[in-house]
């Protein structure tokens, strides 16, 4: 049986020679990963890899996140389980009190999580909910070495300030898609308002920590369009969200998404950022499914265990995927045992 080698096996190399060049790709070109055969496949993954290699080395940094608000939003953002008029039977609960948002703080300091990522449905945060938090977060930062992330919805500049001098190091707020498609996912709020968002972070001197969700309907074109638009926002993190459509949800039947699809994706995104730390976030399990450790040549950070209202596989199979690569695993600037027992823990897959 003769097999054809992929003539252009090397084209993937020399692009990643460029890269580490610091050579930036063009939108042509990161379509051009995004349409690979996938026979070249291994040799993009390969080529990303020593992209990768350059700035994170091994290392695998791992996120542990608290639900701190869950359900109840008025927004409609078709891919999320907490939306209004989904169905999706998921826990619902308003802002949680100091006690259990100490908690989560406690729990990731006893798994030397660097940083303790509050997450909270809805729309925005009310004044109060945001004076709430702040005054958590400035209790946490006297008693732990943390690093705190907020993903809160929608922020307006006193919010931000007030989040920024409590403490609060970064804010998550996903683009999740391009503009141009925004409004088929979303009717409740606009791209604008999401750019409006970072900018008041970044200007209260917060990092920014933003990404997307890929399989929702998109072109591939859009998929570009988002990954360079978060490159003009210089984001710290960049969660790649694949969509895990959840029955109750508007997008329950949209299921396009292949795994090597999503592998091309991850290159995409470190090829575009390759200093950015690019996060495999929700969806992981069910889109990449038996490649999910592949995706980690890409991506040098992931969400272990449950996401915000789906399951994620046990912590532990994670260690066992990243020891098995050969990775280490890097909690914000901890070597961690992998034996280390993991928190009560939420990822995010219906991004923010
Ligand atoms: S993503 Fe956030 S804003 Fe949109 S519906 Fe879900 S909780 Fe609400």
């Amino acid at each position: 049986m003769s097999t054809q080698v992929p003539a252009s096996s090397s084209r993937w190399q020399s692009l990643a020679d460029q890269v580490l060049s610091g050579y930036q790709l063009t939108r042509e070109e990161g379509l051009e990963i995004l349409n690979s055969s996938d026979d070249e496949l291994l040799e993009l993954l390969a080529a990303t890899y020593r992209v990768r290699q350059k700035y994170f080395g091994k290392q695998v940094q791992l996120y542990y996140l608290k639900n701190a608000k869950s359900g109840l939003c008025p927004e409609d953002c078709g891919y999320c389980s907490q939306a209004r008029g989904s169905k999706a039977d998921i826990p619902k609960y308003r802002m949680l009190n100091e006690e259990k948002l100490l908690e989560g703080a406690k729990a990731a300091d006893e798994a030397k999580a660097g940083t303790y990522c509050i997450v909270a449905s809805g729309r925005g945060p009310t004044d109060k909910e945001v004076e709430h938090v702040a005054s958590v977060v400035e209790k946490i930062k006297s008693e732990y070495d943390l690093r705190i992330c907020c993903c809160l919805g929608l922020l307006n500049e006193e919010q931000a300030q007030r989040l920024s001098q409590a403490g609060v190091n970064r804010i998550n707020h996903n683009l999740n898609t391009s503009r141009e498609y925004y409004d088929k996912i979303c009717s409740t709020h606009t791209y604008q308002d999401r750019l409006n968002t970072l900018k008041v972070a970044r200007e209260a001197g917060m990092e920014l920590c933003s990404g997307l969700i890929v399989g929702m309907g998109e072109t591939l074109e859009d998929i570009v369009d988002a990954t360079f638009e978060l490159r003009t926002l210089e984001t710290k993190s960049i969660p790649v969200n694949f969509l895990n459509s959840i029955e109750g949800t508007s997008l329950e039947a949209v299921d396009e998404l292949d795994p090597r699809h999503c592998l091309k994706a991850l290159c995409l995104f470190r090829m575009v950022h390759p200093s950015t730390e690019i996060r495999i976030a929700g969806g992981r399990e069910v889109n990449l499914r038996s490649m999910q450790a592949m995706g980690l040549y890409a991506a040098n950070s992931m969400f272990v265990s449950d996401y915000l209202t789906t399951k994620g596989q046990a912590a532990e199979a994670d260690y066992e995927m990243i020891s098995d690569l050969g990775f280490e695993v890097i909690v914000s600037g901890h070597e961690m045992d992998a034996s280390t027992e993991a928190p009560e823990l939420a990822g995010q897959t219906e991004s923010c």
